[in-house]
């Protein structure tokens, strides 16, 4: 709730501790388990797609697929080539009055292989990589890193990859230099220091005997086919992903907070799906849409930019006997994606009154963008009106913010791809610390407020 004085003229922030008690807190640290896991069985997107559709199945969503005929009641699921996916639910109300929406990415920053990545140097192999989303390059070095992804052979036959998650898993890993001998390196602004070029994965030394040369290379390349079957040409059809081998874990001696890969965004997909299963009696139409290619620009067959959205309420509409215009017009979706938490060790390039606070609930970001607003869709005065107004009376803990100080730098959600579809759209989010490093942290109330928030969203 927006919190004011008791004489109602002042707007103050305050946190989910404060304002919503024990209760509520101590059912955001029995949620966070839930999450704690989700995230760590989602690492990419793929993986994040077979979660959803198990959670989807399991809460009775059949596969959808076009022309499919529908009715008050019925639930869907569309998986678009496993790493997209839609839940939507039909409600009793007329399909003219519009779907209620939310929007939230599963993609997250990580490091991809090249299509032609192994080769020796030294007598060490190496992977080359080419980084995904906005990196800053040294937090990947000198820490465990697993292998995710598929390599698909030219017979079609997918291949899944999991290697560095369990105990007794080898990792990869990429050096950094001892600080005896970085003298001349820390004198490099940070951005020369690091290139794209050096983050190159060690994944063997051991030669192979009874090779002429590259034997560690050979080596590595008989134990991919020894144990996947594959051959080096097969990379060119793969994709495959260097993510954190780290696992979540609360931090802090309270527990407050969720420390974890890939919080941007599935700290927001999770509670969006959850959500999405839980308002199962909602009047409204609703859909959740987990999506990729967010960290890239949103744009391809499966990121937000793509028809499938318009593709899809098309069909709604079709089959609902409405107006496709109409329902669009009448839609309201909000973009689940995270935004920053004020940082005191950072504190320069936050401006405290309009930061997103640790604690304090669910976090609005009006307008996304950088410098005068650039690239924004910038929700009406209206639309945050209503979404107040649901959120107030649902008792919901949540703030307004933006990302960071005017002229610091910026950023953009996928908001302005539902906008640009005539769909009312504003961001709603979890705040992050240390926004896309390997390992991010956020706080379980926060969490469980977004649940709250996309719950009631759903249903009012
Ligand atoms: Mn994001
Ligand atoms: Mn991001």
């Amino acid at each position: 709730m927006a919190e004011t004085k008791s004489n109602g003229l002042v707007y103050e922030k305050k946190t989910v501790y404060e304002k919503a008690g024990a209760e509520v807190v101590s059912a955001a640290y029995e949620y966070a388990k839930g999450y704690a896991a989700f995230l760590d069985a989602s690492k990419t997107e793929r993986e994040a797609v077979v979660e959803g559709v198990k959670m989807a199945e399991a809460a009775g969503y059949r596969p959808y697929t076009f022309g499919a005929p529908m009715k008050a009641g019925d639930k869907f699921y569309y998986n678009n080539r496993g790493k997209n996916i839609y839940l939507f639910r039909i409600g009793s109300e007329d399909i003219n009055n519009g779907i209620r929406i939310t929007a939230a990415h599963i993609d997250s920053p990580r490091l991809d292989l090249k299509q032609v990545p192994v080769y020796e140097d030294h007598g060490m192999c190496f992977l080359k990589t080419h980084y995904y989303g906005g990196i800053r390059k040294y937090q990947w070095l000198a820490t465990p890193l697993a292998l995710h992804g598929v390599v698909v052979k030219q017979s079609g036959e997918v291949v899944d990859v999991v290697i560095g998650e369990k105990d007794d898993d080898p990792v990869m890993y990429i050096t950094d230099l001892l600080p005896h001998l970085a003298a001349a390196e820390n004198e490099k602004p940070l951005y020369k220091a690091f290139s794209g070029e050096k983050l190159n994965i060690l994944v063997g030394s051991k030669p192979l005997d009874g090779e002429e040369k590259d034997k560690v290379k050979m080596g590595v390349l008989q134990y991919l086919h020894d144990t996947y079957g594959i051959v080096e040409e097969d990379f060119l059809s793969a994709e495959l992903s260097l993510v954190p081998a780290a696992k979540a874990r609360d931090i802090g001696f309270d527990r407050s907070l969720v420390g974890g890969y890939g919080h941007d965004d599935r700290v927001c997909a999770y509670p969006s799906i959850t959500a999405m299963i839980d308002a199962d009696e909602s009047i409204h139409t609703t859909m959740c849409i987990l999506v990729d290619k967010e960290e890239t620009g949103s744009d391809g067959v499966t990121g937000m930019q793509s028809s499938l959205i318009t593709d899809i309420i098309t069909e709604i509409a079709k089959a609902m006997g409405g107006n496709e215009a109409a329902v669009r017009a009448n839609s309201k979706c909000l973009s689940s994606d995270v935004t920053a938490t004020f940082d005191p060790n950072f504190a320069d390039v936050y401006e405290y009154r309009n930061s997103s606070l640790l604690g304090c609930g669910v976090a609005m970001c009006k307008f996304t963008g950088s410098r005068g607003k650039g690239g924004t869709s910038d929700a009406s005065a209206e639309l945050v009106a209503w979404v107040r107004k649901c959120l107030n009376e649902a008792g919901v803990v949540w703030q307004t913010c933006e990302l960071g100080r005017v002229d610091a730098g910026g950023g953009g959600t996928v908001a302005k791809y539902m906008a640009n579809h005539n769909i009312d759209t504003v961001d709603l989010g979890v705040g992050v610390l240390s926004m896309h490093a390997p390992y991010e942290a956020i706080a379980k109330v926060d969490l469980y407020e977004a649940y709250r928030a996309f719950k009631a969203f759903y249903q009012f």
